[in-house]
């Protein structure tokens, strides 16, 4: 069959991919545990709930403007006063079908095929296959002192003639790193005097731990409004638990939202009506829900990094927020895809092997479950990779044999 090179060049989104085979499995009945997965386990807000089941009830869900329904952005509106202390007015504001969605059309508008952007590695699984679906190529920067922590350095080392736009996303999917407000200063800099686009992937900004705030880099940019190459993506999925209601957005100068309204009005049109309806309450509903999830998950990372301090040689730096954890466990396996594929065959326990994120030897655990499937996971994993275990191990009533060493 004859596809297109671009259909050819993107693969599956393997986080995706793993919802899929979790769900299988535990269709089947297997006592499977999800470490892999990507979304918190709470109820979306009450307020949000509300007020989908409120419009499911006029009956009247309609087509919405490309670019979101006003209400919505006047929530974002509100939303970036208060966390980016910027006044923005509704033309610099796009809401999407995710921040994903956001993302894509903000790469769309800003990239020509073969041109390139550079983001920091470990990196979220899908911004190289972003690239790739416009022609453009994504260019990975891992720090070269070995942290998950980029300096400037890192970056500018990459820049070419060919480098259009830098990504950064802190707290950082899968590392959990918060980038320092240095190397956001830094950054935001080095675009402005480069005239690069820099794309805040914030999606996780309110998501951190230790007394960790925020970081606004608005506060950074010299070059205002209409001048300003700096769009900010973020969305309702992880701080009010909203995955499946699929609504991010978008705040950037008014051109470069224009071009992805443009581009979205095309795509997809606007993001359904109930979503957008329930997206407004959260954004403006009772906000307690967002900070009793930060610090469940708090709570989940302390009780997941004393669990891997266990693990003789396996290496973890502990995050800062997100809820996600990137460990070394090269010293089991250097193939991070056999790693996985052994710890989902052997003991039932899904895990996202760290190649997917641009570092092999690593695996991306989540703390985003329940406490009980932190330890039992870690316990399962723990019983497979390390030698001096018990030949046996239940399951339930099921009993496991070690037939490996
Ligand atoms: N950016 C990052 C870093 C993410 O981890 C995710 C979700 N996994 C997204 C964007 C997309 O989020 P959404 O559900 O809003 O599309």
């Amino acid at each position: 069959m004859s596809l297109s090179l671009i259909a050819k060049s993107v693969k599956a989104s393997p986080t995706l991919k793993l919802n899929e085979k979790f769900a299988i499995l535990k269709e089947k009945g297997d006592p499977v545990i999800h470490l892999g997965g990507g979304e918190p386990k709470t109820k979306a807000p009450m307020d949000a709930m509300l007020a989908t089941v409120a419009h499911v009830n006029t009956g009247e869900v309609r087509y919405t403007p490309a670019d979101g329904i006003p209400a919505l952005k006047q929530a974002i509106i509100r939303y970036t006063e208060e966390f980016y202390e910027r006044k923005v007015r509704p033309e610099h504001v796009i809401a999407s079908s995710g921040a994903k969605q956001a993302l894509m059309v903000a790469l769309q508008a800003i990239l020509n095929p073969q041109e390139e952007v550079i983001f920091p590695a470990p990196y979220w699984v899908s911004y190289p296959d972003m690239a790739k679906l416009i022609g453009a190529l994504p260019v990975a920067a891992l720090p070269e002192d070995g942290t998950f922590y980029p300096n400037i350095k890192d970056i500018t080392d990459r820049v070419g003639s060919y480098t259009k736009a830098i990504i950064i996303n802190s707290p950082n999917n899968p590392t959990g790193a918060m980038y320092s407000e240095e190397f956001i200063s830094e950054v935001v800099e080095f675009c402005e005097k480069k005239d690069l686009w820099l794309i805040m992937d914030d999606i996780y900004h309110r998501l951190i731990f230790d007394g960790r705030k925020p970081i606004n880099c608005f506060k950074y940019t010299k070059k205002k409004d209409e001048n300003s190459k700096l769009i900010i993506i973020n969305g309702v999925s992880k701080q009010y638990a909203m995955t499946g209601y699929r609504i991010g957005w978008a705040v950037g100068n008014k051109k470069v939202i224009e071009a992805m309204s443009n581009i979205q009005g095309h795509q997809t049109s606007g993001p359904s009506v109930l979503l957008q309806k329930a997206a407004v309450a959260a954004l403006n509903g009772l906000q307690s829900g967002v900070e009793s999830l930060r610090i469940t998950l708090e709570n989940n990372r302390n009780i997941m990094i004393d669990l891997l301090k266990s693990f003789e040689g396996v290496k973890v730096t502990k995050p800062d927020g997100t809820f996600y954890c990137f460990a070394d466990f090269s010293v089991y396996e250097k193939n991070s895809n056999k790693l996985s594929e052994f710890l989902i065959d052997k003991v039932q326990v899904l895990t996202v092997p760290g190649k997917e994120f641009g570092l092999d030897g690593y695996l991306r655990l989540s703390y985003c479950g329940s406490i009980k499937d932190i330890q039992e996971g870690i316990e399962r994993m723990k019983w497979a990779l390390d030698p001096g275990s018990p030949n046996e191990l239940y399951i339930g009533d099921r009993k496991l044999v070690r037939d490996w060493s």
